[in-house]
């Protein structure tokens, strides 16, 4: 019996896609940069039949690339052209298995859309704190493998320290059932880490055992504008400080970000009574003190004395605080239509943020003299998405021709402040290059053994994160 034969008998005909067309969804990434070709497309509806799914793949070799919800900005998910991968989606693996309130935890397949995971911890008066753009969308088991951050990584951690449990079918079909709910177990190598960020290269994620906190019952939103980049760190500090670190988000988000918001949002309003070059987004949380609006007049009147904020709206209402935050997450797709953006992801240590975007700025100017620098993103995490986008007077494609010289000298600007050329979104096909460039060889041929000592036959998303 042929391959394809045998996974339509494990996943029934509903459960395989064979036609081109069907399959188009699977093979184009979020922002058209990776379009690749499948064999198959294959959604198991249990972790058995993944594990019948890997194990059939493995007696052929044939690759395997686990899809969650496609929206990696690295083109983890996407097969390339060859057309010989077949495509593991956990689209129909999406029970919520339990939900542990005295726990403080939650059970849950990793075909699980975030904002539906977000939905469940709030039926019980908690949150799953994963806060991200792409959350009606992307999938638990994709945020895993991808150790998804988000905007709320300053108060709780990435992903991975959301993550007790882990169920994974290995690279031979075998079921790795890991899903311990316990907060303390020292009982030798913590194996799921090295699942956590794998992008999909040592295995399948089936299910996992997530943490969920206590829902704060207040909170507070304020749109700041401040004199430079480096006031935004020391804004944060303050503010850290003066709430007895009740600040659960702070972004930062330039003039011409708002701008394109404003541009492309249908009816988006502008939510600064004035232009400034850089505001910053600002959230407080709190269970106990209801009066989070005074703490955050508090704080930002202390920031007008010390000269680091000039401006500022504190939203007065849940709609107004929606509208705040919609600016932010606007921002990505707002970037879309004015043309040719070089992404960025990185991280440098706060105390550098500032130095780096004008370090950054200056070093893209010599290669594109015009060009619009776009710098947004967690600097309480010291993650900043650094777009910068084609000059309005450029052609598109002349413009991504300069892609490698631009992120090379933006890559070496982080790498020489010890930052990292992926805080967030992972290495997939767009950085595996540049992986092999900036990372110590010791760490990549750790890496390598690991991903041998697993994947012998090398099945397992071939050619993602390493090459
Ligand atoms: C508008 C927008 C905003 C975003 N904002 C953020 C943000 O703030 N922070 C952030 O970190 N990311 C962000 N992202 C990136 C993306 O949403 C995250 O990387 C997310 O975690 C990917 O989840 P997914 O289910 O879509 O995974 P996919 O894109 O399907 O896959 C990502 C990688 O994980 C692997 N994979 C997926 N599922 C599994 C599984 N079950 N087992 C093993 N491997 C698997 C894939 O092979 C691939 O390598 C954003 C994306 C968009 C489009």
């Amino acid at each position: 019996m042929d391959l394809i034969e045998q996974l339509t008998q494990i996943v029934g005909e509903k459960g395989i896609l064979l036609d081109e067309a069907d399959m188009q969804g699977f093979v184009v990434e979020w922002r058209d940069k990776f379009i690749g070709k499948a064999r198959a497309v294959v959604l198991p509806k249990s972790t058995e039949e993944v594990a019948a799914v890997v194990k059939a793949c493995a007696s052929s070799k044939s690759p395997l690339v686990p899809q969650g919800g496609n929206t990696s900005l690295v083109g983890g998910s996407i097969p390339f052209t060859k057309g010989d991968e077949i495509i593991l989606s956990l689209r129909r693996m999406h029970t919520i298995r339990e939900v542990d309130r005295l726990n403080g935890t939650m059970t849950v397949d990793a075909g699980c859309v975030l904002a539906n995971l977000q939905q469940a911890a709030e039926e019980v008066d908690c949150i799953f704190p994963l806060r991200i753009g792409s959350e009606g969308s992307c999938q638990i088991g994709g945020n895993i493998s991808t150790n998804a951050g988000g905007v709320q990584v300053l108060h709780y951690g990435n992903t991975r320290e959301q993550v007790l449990g882990l169920e994974v079918v290995l690279p031979d079909g075998q079921i790795w059932d890991g899903m311990t709910s316990l907060r303390k177990d020292n009982t030798g190598y913590d194996l799921k880490q090295l699942f956590i960020g794998a992008e999909g290269t040592l295995g399948i994620v089936t299910g996992a055992v997530v943490k969920m906190y206590p829902r704060p019952k207040y909170q507070q939103v304020a749109l700041a504008a401040i004199p430079s980049v480096a006031a935004a760190v020391e804004f944060l500090n303050l503010a850290r400080t003066m709430s007895g670190d009740q600040v659960t988000a702070i972004e930062i988000i330039p003039r011409i970000a708002i701008d394109m918001v404003c541009r492309h949002v249908p009816n988006f309003a502008d939510p600064m009574p004035d232009k400034y070059d850089w505001q910053i987004l600002v959230e407080l949380s709190s269970s106990s003190t209801e009066d989070l609006s005074g703490l955050m007049e508090t704080i930002l009147e202390a920031g007008f004395e010390q000269e680091i904020v000039i401006d500022a709206v504190i939203a007065t209402s849940e709609a107004q605080q929606a509208h705040i935050w919609n600016l932010r997450e606007e921002i990505s797709g707002a970037q879309k239509p004015e043309g040719g953006s070089i992404k960025h992801d990185i991280s440098v240590p706060v105390s550098r943020f500032a130095d780096f975007i004008r370090e950054a700025d200056i070093a893209v100017r010599k290669i594109v003299p015009n060009f619009r620098s776009v710098a947004f993103g967690h600097i309480g995490d010291g993650n900043v998405h650094y777009n910068p986008m084609q000059p309005l007077d450029m052609d598109k494609e002349e413009y991504l021709g300069h892609w490698e010289e631009v992120s090379r000298v933006v890559h070496d600007i982080a790498v020489s402040m010890r930052g990292s050329i992926s805080a967030e979104h992972g290495i997939g096909r767009l950085k595996s290059d540049d992986l092999v460039l900036y990372k110590p060889a010791i760490e990549i041929d750790l890496m390598h053994r690991i991903k041998k000592a697993l994947d012998p036959d090398g099945i397992m998303n071939p050619g993602k994160l390493l090459k």
